[in-house]
């Protein structure tokens, strides 16, 4: 049973300018002690899907329609139907699903201790007095491997090395063991060395509490190492879904493949130019018929060469199952359950 079933969510900016599809029908579901990698460039709408599973997308942006389901009691709550300012999500944000982001000094006020912040997080969830919330905090501290966490209690964010804070972040998202942690760039602000040990933090948090994580990150090689399933969003679409090893030894998307070439691997000579993916991210307001990939791909096909008549840059791809857990949102694929590019099939 998923602890969180993403189904169809749509969010959209609308301004007067024109509407922003920032997710545009993203399905994934997550599971208890796994990690859901998300992966994609700027803007590809990975931050607003988390945003919206909080409902703390900020305006003109909405949720137009989908569901957001949380399992709780045996049963299910759609996160989409509530009010996003009333008391049910506020018990759900920061209580059963915890929050982390890539710069925690915006996270953290800088005239108020870290630890009073962190035991106000406390109390908010939980019934503690002020001193047992302060052990408590302590505790965290503790487990998130801050070293004198009395006294680093009481100093201030902008006291804290980078890795602290992003330390004190996780804590403080800690407070009150959430079941779901949503980590939005959790390193891409530190150096390789804390990010490498801030990525351990989260595994062996995991291993301990058996929380599921969902990692947001345009860094491919954290999500090598972190991921149990992947994510892969263009344009606020959902274009792969799969197993990781799947994603990264089998990609089945243009776009994926496209990416994985992108990033520096042992195949890859030192001062070896990496390729880079054609073309540029089109602008929101300006987003492509058909398959919203389909100017940057190299196997676009036309319609004249379309083998059924379904081609790139009329039709949209929906997401089809390649294989169990795999699914690919791309024409090459459209006869159901082909493992073999239906273009490349129909070549031979
Ligand atoms: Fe490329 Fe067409 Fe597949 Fe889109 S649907 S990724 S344009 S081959």
């Amino acid at each position: 049973m998923a602890l969180l079933s993403v189904r169809d969510l749509r969010t959209y900016f609308v301004a007067d300018e024109g509407t922003t599809r920032a997710v545009d029908g993203a399905t994934f579901d997550l599971y208890a002690g796994k990690t859901l990698g998300i992966v994609g460039e700027t803007g590809c709408g990975k931050s607003v899907t988390a945003r919206s599973i909080l409902r703390i997308v900020e305006r003109p942006g909405r949720i137009v329609s989908g569901e957001i389901l949380l399992q709780r009691d045996g049963g299910y709550i759609d996160l989409a139907k509530l009010d996003p300012d009333g008391r049910e999500i506020r018990r759900v944000r920061g209580g059963e699903i915890g929050l982390v982001f890539q710069e925690p000094m915006t996270s953290f006020s800088p005239v108020h201790t870290v630890g009073d912040q962190v035991i106000e997080a406390i109390q908010l969830h939980r019934r503690l007095d002020k001193a047992r919330a302060r052990a408590r905090a302590i505790e965290l501290f503790r487990m998130v491997g801050i070293s004198r966490p009395e006294g680093r209690l009481d100093e201030y964010s902008w006291q804290l090395s980078g890795g602290l804070r992003q330390r004190a972040m996780i804590a403080m998202a800690l407070a009150a063991e959430p079941r779901l942690l949503i980590a939005d760039e959790p390193t891409t602000a530190l150096d390789v060395t804390t990010q490498a040990q801030i990525l351990e933090l989260l595994r062996d948090l995991q291993r301990k509490t058996h929380m599921a994580i969902m990692l947001i990150t345009h860094d491919l090689g954290v999500i090598a190492e972190m991921a149990d399933d992947v994510v892969v969003m263009y344009l606020g679409r959902v274009v792969e879904h799969g197993p990781v090893d799947q994603i990264f030894h089998a990609p089945k998307h243009p776009y994926t493949q496209a990416l994985l070439r992108s990033i520096p691997g042992i195949q890859h000579e030192a001062r070896v130019k990496l390729p880079t993916i054609s073309g540029s991210i089109p602008h929101p307001f300006a987003r492509p018929a058909g398959c919203p990939f389909h100017p940057r791909c190299a196997l676009v096909m036309a319609c004249a060469a379309a083998p059924d008549g379904v081609c790139c840059d009329h039709h949209e791809p929906e997401l089809i199952t390649v294989e169990e857990g795999h699914s690919v949102s791309c024409h090459l694929y459209r006869k159901k359950g082909a493992a073999v590019p239906l273009a490349l099939e129909s070549a031979r």
